[in-house]
């Protein structure tokens, strides 16, 4: 046996007898504490994060011992990696396999002639904590093993690799630990990617990672994934400056002063009447309040609340919450809403509750004919209006019947969560308030029915921070939108767009001509790595819960809509080259048939 091998092997041992004596956790694996550990995790995985790199990449995990970086990647949610780990030791490998049933783990000593290397292959690899520890090598033995082992890797890596070792730049150096000084590693690394090499040594341990990275030529490059909706909401630095009066205030929620500020700039904004903008936890939230303070509770005699089922689930749960069962109505096809000169007619009406009649992306309704429905029917009639913002907008004053909006941070104005109610008058304003604290008005006690809806102070700091930078950002959503229209027409696929102000600045839809060719082209989108969604995926009533909860009638014209309008990638900063890929995937893409 040469006497690399050796040495390997009694590093191995060195290993597996660790998990032998303190078993599979961080001491197992000779960290000092759990939480260093994760936090060199979290650097490793810059290596990916960094490339902004969202599609799936195969990670390969070098020295895995029992996996625990699989573990953190699933922690964190980190979808689109696929993990190969990879390790001399068959004792940790098959402690390994046993947590992760079906994921790869390979046995190998990858600086054996004979070993397959190709078998690793992968978009990035990290070797974490692997050469941080040396034993009773020497340093150069060490530093050989090191660099023969990196050379070795690189050609199966297609975009990058990460390792860590201990500092030289410490107070004293540990023998049984590698400290590799920082040129020596720069070095290694700079003989295989040229100057595309950085060191980070800022996260707080008495190591360092370094990185290399291939320059990728334009031509094989995999192309940058667009996701369906990338949302941007006020920054940093802007939310700084509203902070400070929460800590002065010491008022953190029940309508602070952040608030009533937000709700009183809201209110110019929108062109409203005083005291009728309602802030609220969420659009959910706001669109509870709203059936609370108009209709109450569901009644043993009005136990339904109509609604259609060409909507986002919340419409529906809002429903429930107030107790109501929700019954699915179709919509018209050419509007997307519930028809109200249909409805009038219809048998059950008696039984109905509260009518919520949904503005679909933000499109507005016809209140006029939905404010005859109310007197003529006696029936309260809410809108879900979630993301009709920037729509209300350019309507000053527009709306007249109860409206609930959505500031979510996929909507056009956003505070991460939140959302707000528009009421008819102040004392529905008022109703609204209570209906979403506790059912309290002037005293602690409960006088009606009613939910914890408030929004928060901080969230009124983002909400404040958000309004400062709105015209900004909806003059970028709104050229964003305009880029489509005109990149759309010249493919000659101008008319299947639909954009602000039709709908909210925050969609784009392409209307397929039926569901199957929207299936096709949301394919070939992914082909491209270009993501899109069916926003109310196929209508309400096929989610599992509202199909046993709910009533209906005939869906035909919901579920000829829900497959066939297809949400097309949207940011406040998608450039245009962007939506030229978008669109001549979509326009190559129509021609073909179903496979
Ligand atoms: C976004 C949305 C909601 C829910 O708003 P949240 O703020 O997420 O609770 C409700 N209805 C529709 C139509 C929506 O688009």
């Amino acid at each position: 046996m040469d006497s690399r091998k050796r040495r390997l092997i009694e590093l191995r041992e060195r290993y597996d007898d660790g998990l032998r004596r303190f078993g599979d956790n961080f001491a197992g694996l000779f960290y000092p504490n759990e939480a260093d550990r994760l936090t060199r995790f979290d650097v490793m995985l810059d290596l990916i994060e960094r490339e902004n790199e969202h599609a799936p990449v195969v990670l390969c995990d070098f020295g895995c011992g029992t996996g625990d970086l699989l573990a953190h990647i699933r922690r964190r949610s980190m979808q689109n990696i696929t993990y190969i780990g990879v390790d001399i030791s068959p004792v940790a490998l098959a402690i390994a396999r046993k947590k992760f049933p079906g994921v790869s783990f390979l046995e190998m000593d990858v600086l054996d002639e004979s070993a397959d290397v190709t078998a690793i292959s992968c978009d990035f690899l990290v070797a974490t904590g692997v050469f941080t520890g040396k034993f009773d090598m020497s340093h150069d033995e060490m530093w050989a093993l090191v660099a023969s082992t990196i050379r070795r890797l690189w050609p199966q890596v297609r975009r990058g690799l990460a390792f860590n070792v201990m500092s030289t730049i410490v107070d004293w150096e540990r023998s049984d630990l590698f400290h590799l000084s920082m040129d020596d590693a720069a070095r290694l690394l700079h003989d295989l990617v040229g100057r595309n090499v950085t060191i980070r040594a800022d996260y707080g341990l008495y190591e360092y990672t370094a990185y290399a990275r291939r320059e990728i030529a334009k031509s094989h490059s995999t192309v940058q994934y667009i996701p369906a909706m990338k949302p941007q909401i006020a920054t940093t630095p802007s939310l700084l400056r509203y902070l400070p009066r929460i800590d002065k205030s010491r008022i953190y929620s029940n309508h602070g002063p952040l608030v009533l500020d937000l709700q009183n700039r809201i209110t110019e904004l929108l062109g409203l009447s005083p005291g009728i903008l309602i802030t609220a936890a969420s659009g959910t939230a706001a669109l509870s309040g709203a059936i609370l303070a108009s209709s109450g509770c569901a009644s043993e005699e009005r136990p339904f609340a109509l609604l259609p089922a060409f909507t986002f689930a919340a419409t529906a749960l809002a429903a429930e919450a107030c107790g109501y069962r929700p019954y699915f109505l179709d919509v018209d096809p050419s509007t997307w809403m519930l028809n109200p000169a249909e409805i009038k007619d219809w048998d059950n009406l008696e039984r109905v509750g509260v009518v919520i009649v949904v503005c679909p992306f933000g499109r507005l309704i016809n209140q006029d004919q939905w404010m005859k429905f109310q007197a003529e029917t006696g029936i309260p009639v809410v809108v879900d209006a979630a993301a009709s913002f920037d729509l209300l907008q350019r309507r000053p004053g527009h709306i007249v019947l109860p409206a609930a909006l959505s500031f979510h941070a996929t909507k056009t104005f956003a505070t991460g969560e939140g959302g707000g109610v528009i009421a008819p008058d102040a004392d529905f304003g008022r109703r609204v308030t209570q209906a979403l604290n506790f059912g309290f008005h002037a005293s602690r006690e409960t006088r009606t029915a009613a939910i914890n809806g408030k929004m928060s102070e901080y969230n009124a700091a983002v909400g404040l921070a958000e309004l400062d930078g709105w015209p900004t950002k909806i003059t970028a959503l709104e050229t964003v939108a305009g880029s489509y229209r005109r990149i759309a027409k010249k493919h000659g696929i101008g008319d299947e767009l639909i954009t602000t102000p039709l709908i909210g600045a925050n969609y784009v839809l392409f209307h397929a001509h039926n569901g199957i060719e929207a299936q096709i082209l949301h394919e070939a989108l992914i082909e491209k790595s270009i993501d899109s969604r069916f926003w109310y995926g196929g209508g309400l009533h096929r989610h599992e819960h509202f199909f046993h909860a709910s009533r209906r009638g005939q869906l035909v014209v919901t579920e000829q809509l829900a497959t066939s309008l297809l949400g097309l990638p949207v940011a406040p900063d998608l450039t245009e080259e962007m939506i030229s890929r978008i669109i001549s995937c979509l326009a190559n893409a129509r021609g073909r048939r179903p496979k």
